[in-house]
């Protein structure tokens, strides 16, 4: 299945493709066991302008369509998820809310060090005791003349380490309206940060707690109203989700991709393993995924370019890609037998870094429930 892409969203494509394959694929396994990426790499994602995507030229933005995006972090997921992640995080989650949210000098001061990988971006939303319930955080900001005082911490915050500033969201009143949203420079006094090590998959990608204790932002760092903030946080992730099943099409399909090779390279029974009908069935199976998912993403894409509400696509898209981004690479571990389980392949990493996709921006059953919501209108929330 292909969309009929047009010259520039194929130029996004080619040049994605061409650049994980120089610049990512040769350290992917050694950053993966590092469980660090080399920094540098930041540069060349902003020299490729990729840090910048779909963002404003005039802050050093790259403006493309969406379609474009989700074709960029298809490539870049189908070779190293944990890079992908980084862009998903400092545009999809970031700087896409900073355009829809931020005033102009909001957006002319951080944007471009986002986009330049001088100051990359995190997005602080969930605490130890609130993750799937965001609007039960307990992070405090408190008003003290044109300033707000932060208190708290948050949890799980990727690129928590070597971001420069931080989207954050504190309570500054009671209930679902009394949370609001901050841009934070993380070198203010006050904010620390640990690393977070031993993740599962996206080894490579720094993750981290966040420690404000008495962090002074000033009023002109407020993103969005007062009280607003859960509104701010909401409408990030509905985008966000985009990007998250962008980078499931890319893992199931470099899963894919690779069992295919390794089905038809290895022999046994005398055979290539390709030619027994349970392996082609395995095959079969996953590139109904790949391509499904890849469907209902470009779907959710295309909708974004022409302005349409995509609430519920994007929960679609996300549920369904990643699930069968952990289905595809399960399936491709199971086709590579027993070398499927070390890391000279790269199927027991995709399967590693699929793990956490049915789990962040709202697990399968968050998604499942604001499915159900549209079509009973019953909210299971409350
Ligand atoms: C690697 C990684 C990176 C992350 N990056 C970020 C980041 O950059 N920024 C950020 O803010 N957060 C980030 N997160 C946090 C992530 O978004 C949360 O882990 C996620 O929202 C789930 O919250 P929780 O872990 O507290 O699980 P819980 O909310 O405690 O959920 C536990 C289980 O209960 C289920 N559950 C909860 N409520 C319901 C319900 N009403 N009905 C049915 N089942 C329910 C969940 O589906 C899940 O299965 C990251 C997490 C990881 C692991």
């Amino acid at each position: 299945m292909d969309l009929s892409l047009d010259e520039t969203q194929e130029l996004f494509r080619r040049t994605a493709r061409d650049f994980a394959a120089r610049e990512l694929a040769p350290h992917v396994r050694e950053w993966d066991r590092a469980e660090a990426y080399d920094p540098d790499v930041l540069r060349s994602l902003a020299e490729v302008g990729f840090l910048g995507l779909t963002l404003p030229a005039e802050y050093g933005g790259t403006p493309s369509d969406q379609v474009a995006y989700c074709l960029v972090l298809e490539e870049l997921g189908a070779v190293d998820s944990a890079i992908r992640g980084v862009i998903s995080v400092n545009v999809g989650l970031v700087g896409k809310t900073l355009v829809a949210w931020g005033d102009p000098d909001q957006q002319a001061e951080f944007l471009p060090g986002m986009c330049d990988g001088s100051r990359i971006a995190c997005f602080a939303l969930t605490e130890p005791g609130s993750g799937s319930d965001p609007a039960s955080l307990r992070t405090t900001a408190r008003r003290d003349g044109g300033d707000w005082i932060l208190d708290g911490q948050k949890t799980f915050i990727t690129n928590g380490i070597r971001a420069g500033v931080a989207l954050v969201f504190a309570r500054t009143g009671e209930g679902r309206r009394g949370i609001t949203a901050f841009l934070v420079p993380t070198d203010a006094p006050g904010f620390e940060r640990r690393k977070i090590d031993g993740k599962l998959g996206l080894r490579a990608q720094d993750t981290a707690e966040l420690f404000f204790d008495g962090v002074r932002v000033p009023d002109a760092y407020r993103l969005g109203e007062v009280g607003r903030g859960l509104a701010v946080a909401l409408s990030a992730l509905n985008r966000g989700r985009m990007s998250v099943a962008a980078g499931c099409v890319g893992i199931a399909r470099g899963a894919f991709e690779a069992a295919l090779a390794y089905a038809k390279e290895r022999t046994q029974f005398g055979r290539p393993i390709a030619s027994f009908q349970l392996v082609q069935e395995h095959l079969a199976e996953m590139a109904v995924d790949v391509e499904t998912a890849r469907l209902v993403t470009w779907r959710v894409a295309s909708m974004f370019d022409r302005g349409e509400e995509v609430t519920i696509e994007s929960s679609i898209a996300k549920y369904h890609a990643s699930e069968a981004a952990i289905r595809v690479a399960d399936r491709a571990v199971q086709v590579h037998g027993g070398y499927g389980y070390i890391d000279e392949y790269p199927v027991g990493k995709f399967l590693r870094d699929a793990r956490v996709m049915t789990l962040y921006e709202g697990t399968s059953e968050i998604q499942k429930l604001i499915i159900g919501r549209h079509l009973t209108g019953v909210s299971a929330f409350t």
